[in-house]
This record gives C-alpha cells, structure tokens and sequence, in this order.
C-alpha cells in the first residue's frame, strides 16, 4: 500500500510515522508513503494557493488550478489511486470503510486549509469524501492521518498480533469488553473474577456480556 498525502503542511503529518507501531510497518515496507505540496504546482507568479472567496465571505480558498495540475499527474501515472477529501461535510469514516480502503494499493488524501478546497476540485476528482466528526478543524492533515491510522491497521503485519483486530469496537456491532491487566486485585480495586478461573469458554461468555453491556450504555444506537 502507498499513501501520498497532498499537504501544504508536510511536517504535521511526517512527524506521525516517527515512532510506535506505524513506525516499525514502516520500516517493515508493509506501507510507503509520499507527499506533494500543491506550492510546488502553482503557476501564480507570487506562489499563492489561496485567493478570496468567490461572491465574497470571510476567509480565503484553495484554488483549482495547483491541485488540478497536481492530482491529474497522480492519475496519469496511476489511473487505480483513489483519491479521498476529508471535509466537514463528507460521510462520517467509520471502521468499514478502514477495512475497504486497506485493500486498495494507492491512497491519496488531500488536506484543506483555510476556508477549504474550491467545489470544482472535489467534484473532478474525488472517489471518496469523509469527514470525521461534528467539528471544524484547521486542516485536513489531522483528519488524513486518522482515517490513515485506522486503515493501516488493518493490513497484514501492521498489528503484532492480528487477533487484537478481530476482538476491537465496531469489528462487529458490539463495543470491546472493557480490558484488564495484571494484577486482579489492585488497590483493593476488583476486576473480573472469571479470569482467574482459566475457562476460556467461560471468559468468552463473560466478555460477550460485558461488551453488550457496554454497547447498551456507551452507545445504545449500535444496538
Ligand atoms: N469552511 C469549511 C466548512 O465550513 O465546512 C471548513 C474548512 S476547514 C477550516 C479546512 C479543512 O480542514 C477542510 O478543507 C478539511 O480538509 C479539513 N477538516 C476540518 N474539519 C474536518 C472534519 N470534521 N472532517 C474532515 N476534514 C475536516
């Protein structure tokens, strides 16, 4: 899998990949990323990307023209990427589409800024537009890397042990059962005295349980 990150801001996503678990998949080659800066596309002769707001309005825009030219070289070179837009107003990116996109080969997510992107870009280009929550950011990048996070766990190798994703939130429609470490009891503090007893059955059952318990309180409109 590739991911290229179109970003004015490269270093605010890069930093990401420097340590913990993406870092070692990186390393693994089990991914690649790139990134392309829609500045170094601009043919405006003082380097702008942005310009007023057409009809007027505060703020400013992306314009079309650097990430016209941008993203048409990356599907000429590859006519399979798919090409993703998070903004405000896209579908909300749940964990079926982190176990869809980690199949393709190609991935590109195109950051905002500013007031956001001008229409016609998303419109000639997007195969997918996400947002990832009921609120504003100041970028794309945040919202690039955890659509990105979340799918990138889900390619073979990326986790130490992939069992973990089987047992996680939204796998089905049921939250995860709360976890514990070692020790059981900890500051006089309890937690599940199933888990002691070593009857793998019985803690399955347990944990189904719990898990539908939680689902039920934390979020009732799963089940
Ligand atoms: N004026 C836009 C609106 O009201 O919908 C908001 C633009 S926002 C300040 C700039 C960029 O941040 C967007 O183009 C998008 O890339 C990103 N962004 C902000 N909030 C987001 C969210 N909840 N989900 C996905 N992307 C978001």
């Amino acid at each position: 899998m590739k991911i290229t990150y179109v970003t004015l801001f490269k270093n605010l996503i890069d930093y990401y990949f420097h340590d913990s678990i993406l870092k070692i998949a990186k390393e693994k080659e089990l991914f690649e990323i790139d990134y392309k800066n829609p500045r170094d596309y601009t043919t405006d002769k003082h380097n702008r990307v942005d310009d007023y707001k057409q009809g007027g309005g505060a703020g400013m825009v992306m314009t079309p023209q650097p990430l016209f030219d941008l993203l048409g070289e990356i599907k000429e070179k590859n006519p399979q990427a798919k090409i993703i837009f998070p903004v405000p107003a896209g579908k909300p990116f749940r964990q079926n589409d982190s176990v869809r996109l980690a199949k393709q080969e190609h991935l590109v997510f195109v950051s905002g800024r500013y007031e956001g992107i001008d229409e016609r870009v998303i419109e000639t280009y997007a195969d997918e537009v996400f947002s990832i929550g009921d609120y504003v950011l100041t970028g794309g990048e945040l919202p690039s890397l955890v659509m990105s996070d979340a799918i990138l766990r889900n390619i073979e190798g990326v986790l130490g042990n992939n069992e973990s994703l089987e047992e996680e939130s939204f796998n089905t429609d049921l939250l995860e059962a709360p976890s514990f470490a070692k020790p059981y009891d900890f500051r006089s503090i309890l937690s599940v005295s199933e888990n002691l007893k070593g009857n793998h059955a019985n803690i399955r059952s347990q944990n189904l349980k719990m898990a539908q318990l939680k689902t039920k309180y934390f979020r009732p409109d799963l089940v």
